[in-house]
């Protein structure tokens, strides 16, 4: 089921853009499922779950974080993530930059945006966004690769509302990169947005990253 659930998705996913398989929750048996078939970008939203996973699998996986990633747990993903996805405040940003330059290593992440302006989620509320991106040229051992998203659970057509929006906030963004105005350790070219229920939307919307789990390997208990 689980080969035949990526197939399907994979088959919907335009070549330019990243499929992440959230693999939270699930054993290492199924991600070398995946892995098998050639998949090597996966997604895990605690640090300890993931460290778990990252010590027996194999070296050549690409480790997307996603979830909400407190401070005193950065030290632990230094040198292990490919992305990390889910920047959302300035003591996070400086922690990131304390712990990754002790390392000499740089840390890519995504900037997380609230666009549904939901209270319970976390991320930059848009009219910060440009603000907090000039904070990130005082670190430089922190690389932005652009922008990620978590929307509230809403009907279809809001999210495909809040989607357009990231699109045009993206869009601006990589304008205002073009024109010289961001620092030099901003990079905007990847939008992460979509999940299982709604990543066709995202796709439609010009997510250039995917993460999608339980369409792929069954619901979570
Ligand atoms: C769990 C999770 C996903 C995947 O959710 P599904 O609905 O199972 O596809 C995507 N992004 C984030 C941030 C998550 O925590």
């Amino acid at each position: 089921m689980l080969k035949t659930n990526y197939r399907r998705v994979l088959k919907l996913i335009p070549l330019n853009v990243k499929l992440i398989t959230v693999s939270k929750f699930k054993p290492v048996e199924d991600i070398m499922t995946l892995y098998s078939l050639g998949q090597r970008d996966f997604g895990e939203n605690r640090v300890q779950e993931f460290l778990e996973k990252f010590e027996i699998l194999p070296i050549d996986i690409r480790w997307h974080f996603i979830g909400t990633l407190q401070t005193n747990k950065v030290k632990y993903l230094v040198n292990k993530t490919y992305l990390i996805h889910s920047l959302n405040s300035l003591p996070l940003a400086k922690e990131i930059e304390k712990c990754f330059s002790k390392l000499n290593s740089i840390a890519q992440v995504l900037i997380q945006i609230n666009i549904g302006k939901d209270h319970n989620k976390s991320g930059i509320s848009t009219e910060n966004i440009y603000e907090f991106i000039q904070e990130l040229a005082l670190y430089p051992h922190i690389k932005v690769l652009g922008f990620m998203t978590i929307l509230p659970i809403v009907d279809i057509a809001s999210t495909v509302i809040l989607y357009k929006e990231m699109k045009s906030l993206y869009e601006r963004y990589r304008a205002l990169q073009s024109e010289g105005k961001l620092p030099s350790n901003i990079n905007i070219s990847e939008l992460s947005m979509g999940m299982s229920d709604d990543f066709v939307e995202a796709l439609e919307n010009g997510a250039t990253m995917v993460r999608v789990g339980s369409k792929i390997f069954g619901q979570r208990n």
